[in-house]
């Protein structure tokens, strides 16, 4: 059995037994999308048939791992995320696994930080702000106000 194929619902398979349990089930999203290689991932569902309607609902969770968008340190982050969607007879097979990677994509975060007070990298010396003072920007202030005076000083001597 291909292995994502636990996650191919077919309608017919509910007609004996009206509901399928799946618990902590490994999802391999790796390789599908980028930031996501890192990530260990489960998933438990329930799927149950009323009638002509297979109901489902269920819970990716796990770790993913990222790299922070200010301090480019890698970190990882548990997460949790509920989902639920239903297909209908008509529809024959259904794809869990595609509602799965497009529920956990759509809680990717826009850009993920280690912590939300994360300094990030000084964009002068490149050392990451979190573990170390530089003072680049500072020095860099006292540098220009300096410049700005000389230059008044200029201005005011002719
Ligand atoms: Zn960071
Ligand atoms: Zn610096």
């Amino acid at each position: 059995m291909e292995f994502m194929e636990k996650f191919l619902l077919r309608f017919d398979d509910f007609k004996k037994q009206k509901t399928l349990e799946i618990k902590d089930e490994i999802f391999d999203i790796g390789s599908e999308i980028e930031v996501l290689k890192q990530s260990e991932l489960r998933v438990s569902f329930k799927a149950v048939r009323y009638g002509e309607i297979i109901s489902i609902t269920g819970v990716v969770f796990g770790t993913e791992t990222f790299e922070c968008a200010r301090c480019l340190k890698i970190f990882k982050k548990e997460v949790k995320i509920g989902f639920e969607c239903s297909f209908a007879q008509e529809d024959g097979v259904f794809d869990l696994g595609d509602e799965i990677k497009q529920t956990v994509m759509l809680d990717l975060p826009m850009q993920p930080l280690c912590f939300e007070e994360c300094r990030g990298l000084c964009h002068i010396c490149g050392c990451n702000k979190n573990d170390k003072n530089c003072n680049c920007q500072e020095k860099l202030n006292i540098e220009f106000i300096a410049e700005k005076w000389s230059k008044i000083k200029k201005i005011n001597s002719k």
